[in-house]
């Protein structure tokens, strides 16, 4: 089998970040990590999960919403995949971050918490996205947003 690109990258190398994993024409997707890979700490499932459905959300009714193919939780526990059309990343960079805050300083139900809208209603709790976005705003609050720090560690 062929090798895929996202397991080219050494993960030995990445550090919680904001990356851009790869392009497909006018498609970019970002590799949104949370967790530094194979260190131990990883996010919970319920932490992972709310994050998801209040993310997804934010970001879909957001200015750049007509925009976003996709946003979901990478299998190990480390960050998200977000995929853009036709988007400058700082751009994108701007509008998640004001995303994040907008999550932590919500109050109300999560979105998508009924058995009609979701696989597994039950395992979802606010708070724990709150934490997942307040720790992952530190980390993006360290870039300046110019292109050079949305490619992987070298
Ligand atoms: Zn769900």
């Amino acid at each position: 089998m062929e090798r895929i690109t996202s397991f080219q990258v050494d993960h030995n190398k990445i550090v919680p970040g904001m990356y851009v994993s790869r392009i497909d024409g006018d498609i970019t997707t970002f590799d949104l990590r949370v967790k530094k890979p194979n260190a131990g700490d990883y996010m919970s499932h319920l932490e992972m999960h709310t994050t998801e459905h209040m993310v997804a959300t934010f970001i879909r009714n957001s200015e750049i919403g007509q925009n976003i193919i996709y946003f979901g939780p990478m299998g190990c526990r480390t960050g998200f995949y977000l995929l853009t059309r036709d988007l400058p990343k700082a751009t994108v960079y701007k509008i998640l971050k004001q995303i994040l805050k907008d999550i932590i300083n919500y109050s109300g139900e999560v979105f998508g918490a009924s058995e009609e809208e979701c696989g597994n209603y039950r395992e979802l709790d606010l708070e724990s996205a709150k934490k997942i976005c307040r720790e992952y705003l530190h980390i993006l609050e360290n870039y300046s947003g110019t292109d050079a720090d949305f490619e992987y560690p070298q």
